[in-house]
Parts: C-alpha cells; sequence; structure tokens
C-alpha cells in the first residue's frame, strides 16, 4: 500500500504531464480564445482522471480502501477542486512567468525529494500533506510540457535506480505492472478524451461561426450590402409598435430609381447591377442609430427613421436624392435627367393605433409615385401626412445628445 502511494505521486504527474501535454497540441487553435477557460478545464480533468486512476489502481492492485478512508478521499477531492480554482487564479492572472516556473521546478522537484525520502527511510507520509500537495500541481501547467517531462523522467529515473537497489520483492514487481497497465489506459483515456473534447470545442467554434455567416447573409442583400426585404418586415413592424408605444415619429423614405428598365435595355444588366449596388452603398453611407436602410426588392429601396422630426427626415430625403444625383451615373435614355436618378415618396408622423401598419407604408408609396408623375428626380411629401413639428424636434434633440 505504501510503495503504492509513492507510486502514485510519480504517475499522478506524468498523467497531468500528459494531459498538459494534449492542451498544448491540440489547443493551439484557440489561443485568441479564453485560454484561462481551457486550461481550468483540462486541469480539473487531469486531476479527476489522477483519481480515477488512483481507484482503478487499488481496485487491480486488490488495496480497495474502506469505507471511512472512501469520505476521506471524497471529502479531499472536493477541496482539491477549491484549491485548484484558487490557485489557477494566482498562477494565471497573478504570479509572474518566470516566478512561476521557478516555483514548479522547486515544486516537483520537493514532491519527488520526499517521495523518494520515503522510500529510502520508510516513514509514512501524512496522506493530508500529499492532498495538499497535489493541489499545487496547476502552477505545473505553466510549464512547458517537454520540461515538465524531462523533469519528471529525471527523478522517476533516481526513483527507479534507488527502488532497484533496494532489491525490491516480486510484489512489489506485480504492482508495477498493475500501475504501468492502468497508466497506459489512462494516459491514452486522456489522450482520446482530450483530443475528442478539443475537436468538439473546434467544430463548435467552426459552426458557431458559420451560423453567423449565416444568419448574417441571411438578412443582407448581397449586391448593396443593405438588409434585405426580410429585414425589412421584421424591422418595420416592430418600429411601427415601438414609436406606437412610445409616442414617437415614425419616417418612412421610399426610393425607386427612374427609368431602370431602359437603363438595364441599354446599358445591359451587368451594368445595371453595377449602378444598384453603387445607389445601395449611396443609401447604406446614411445608415445610423436613427436610419435603418433596405434594399425593398428590384430597384427600390426604403430609409426607415425612429424619432426623426417631420423637417428632419424630408430633408434626409432630399439629401439622398441630390447624392444618387451627384453619382453622375450616365443614363442618356432617361427622360428625368441624363443621369441616373430617383423618385422618393415621403410619410412621418404618429403611427396610427386602429390601423393596419402596412397603411402607413403606402402612404410613402403613394408619394413615390407622385414624385414619378412629376417627372422623377423629385422629393414628394404624403399630403394626408400631420406634421408634428415640435414635439419631435424635441425629441430628435434628445437622441442626439
Ligand atoms: P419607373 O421610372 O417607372 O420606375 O421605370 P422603371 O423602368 O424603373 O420601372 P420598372 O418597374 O418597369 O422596371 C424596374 C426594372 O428594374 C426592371 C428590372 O429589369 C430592373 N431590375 C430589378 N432588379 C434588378 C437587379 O437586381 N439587377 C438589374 N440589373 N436590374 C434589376
Ligand atoms: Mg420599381
Ligand atoms: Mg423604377
Amino acid at each position: 500500500m505504501k510503495k503504492l502511494k509513492e507510486l502514485y505521486f510519480l504517475w499522478g504527474f506524468l498523467d497531468i504531464n500528459n494531459t498538459c501535454h494534449y492542451q498544448q497540441t491540440y489547443f493551439k487553435q484557440f489561443e485568441d480564445q479564453n485560454c484561462m477557460e481551457n486550461q481550468e478545464m483540462i486541469s480539473r480533468f487531469s486531476l479527476l482522471l489522477s483519481f480515477v486512476s488512483f481507484y482503478v489502481t487499488l481496485f487491480l492492485t486488490k488495496n480497495f480502501p474502506t469505507s471511512s478512508k472512501y469520505i476521506f478521499h471524497l471529502m479531499m477531492m472536493i477541496l482539491l477542486f477549491i484549491f485548484l480554482y484558487v490557485s489557477k487564479l494566482m498562477t494565471f492572472q497573478y504570479v509572474p512567468a518566470s516566478v512561476s516556473h521557478t516555483m514548479t521546478i522547486l515544486f516537483i522537484s520537493f514532491l519527488y525529494i520526499i517521495v523518494i525520502a520515503n522510500q529510502l527511510f520508510s516513514f509514512e507520509l501524512p496522506s493530508a500533506m500529499f492532498y495538499v500537495l497535489m493541489s499545487l500541481v496547476p502552477i505545473a501547467f505553466t510549464l512547458p510540457p517537454l520540461v515538465t517531462l524531462l523533469i519528471n523522467l529525471f527523478w522517476a529515473a533516481i526513483y527507479a535506480v534507488i527502488v532497484h537497489q533496494q532489491k525490491p520483492t516480486l510484489a512489489f514487481y506485480e504492482d508495477v505492472l498493475a500501475l504501468t497497465i492502468v497508466l497506459v489506459i489512462s494516459s491514452m483515456m486522456g489522450y482520446f478524451i482530450g483530443r475528442t473534447r478539443a475537436e468538439q470545442a473546434f467544430a463548435n467554434e467552426r459552426n458557431n461561426t458559420l451560423a453567423k455567416t449565416l444568419q448574417q447573409a441571411s438578412i443582407t442583400d448581397q449586391l448593396t450590402g443593405l438588409m434585405n426585404h426580410r429585414s425589412f418586415q421584421s424591422d418595420y413592424y416592430e418600429l411601427y409598435d415601438g414609436c406606437q408605444q412610445n409616442k414617437r415619429h415614425l419616417g418612412v423614405i421610399m426610393l425607386d430609381i427612374d427609368k431602370f428598365k431602359l437603363f438595364n435595355d441599354y446599358y445591359g444588366h451587368l451594368e445595371g447591377d453595377r449602378c444598384l449596388s453603387q445607389i445601395g452603398h449611396t443609401i447604406g453611407s446614411f445608415t445610423s442609430q436613427e436610419i435603418s436602410t433596405y434594399r425593398f426588392g428590384g430597384e427600390e429601396f426604403v430609409l426607415l427613421l425612429r424619432g426623426t422630426a417631420a423637417s428632419r427626415t424630408i430633408a434626409i430625403a432630399e439629401k439622398v436624392r441630390q447624392k444618387v444625383y451627384d453619382l453622375q451615373i450616365t443614363h442618356e435614355y432617361s427622360p428625368a435627367a441624363p443621369v441616373v436618378t430617383v423618385s422618393i415618396g415621403v410619410h412621418v408622423g404618429f403611427p396610427p393605433k386602429h390601423e393596419k401598419p402596412m397603411n402607413f407604408f403606402d402612404h410613402a408609396d403613394q408619394a413615390m409615385y407622385d414624385s414619378k408623375h412629376a417627372g422623377g428626380n423629385k422629393v414628394s411629401v404624403y399630403k394626408g401626412a400631420v406634421l408634428v413639428e415640435e414635439k419631435d424636434e424635441a425629441d430628435s434633440q434628445e437622441s442626439g445628445a
């Protein structure tokens, strides 16, 4: 039993060192991520492995502890995890590398000296001391695995030589054999579990990135980089309700490119796409906390404004019209202008309570047709709009502050 305990010292360290190694190898990809979390997971796992191995060893060598000892082991294990947590914080956050490296080497050496002294002078180690010492093990995580391995091997060799000199009985070698089997099994277990977990974490990370990309793609219009019709649908109803509840202005600016079919016919679809992209990006430049921008579909765009005064909404619409005009995309067949222009409709006000939300939106659409009928390249405001300037000017100043 005593010999087993001694060997367990050595082997526990080898075990932890092995697990350390998996961590270093397989978690390289996660260096930029929260390293602390991985370290914590691995150190917990490593200790758990050591404990499992410990009991398996006792079982294999028919040295199973009595029930009172069991409870003691269990309590120590809980204590260990608490120690582990505290020492992890200390090791990784507050202690400089040079200090913790030196401490690790001294600590490992100290443990081995105790083990060897125990072998030479046959004094019984208090079990509690073993557990307390083990609780400092996380410090070993600060050393590179190869260095830890070399230190372990060095001390293990000295230990083996000393045991050999003492001409141990055959039973001792049987114990060593049992321990070796357990060590190999637990190391392999550690290797596979460590690797599987790392791969799982890696796959999860990849899935999350993919899900985020897909989620982003599902609400974005590829050609213009604006939000698509789907996002418009959900945002509009939400904004409508929000503005209604908070008694704020909702502004809708609807745009349609003038004679875009002709543009496509004369310059080709590809050139048409390029034009849409340019206009889309121009509209996108208006995006802010206050303004959301969408490609409504085809060559139609929408800007939704929250809490913006009517005069400011109209000014913004005029600015958009001017900016598109300033792009100076030649369109010699347009009756509106020799360049690509847009017709804009504006509706701004408090969303009425007992109406369908899309009615409010349709007013902007109607106003847009007014601009079309007036020859295009124009901003029109819905006639029935009730412009409550005073209250909302204050609103927009508030939101600007
Ligand atoms: P109006 O001034 O009355 O708006 O005339 P219009 O020609 O712009 O209107 P109409 O709705 O008849 O035509 C819209 C055109 O927009 C038809 C279609 O070819 C073009 N279009 C819609 N989506 C795309 C697109 O993704 N790429 C290209 N290149 N053209 C598109
Ligand atoms: Mg159209
Ligand atoms: Mg059009």
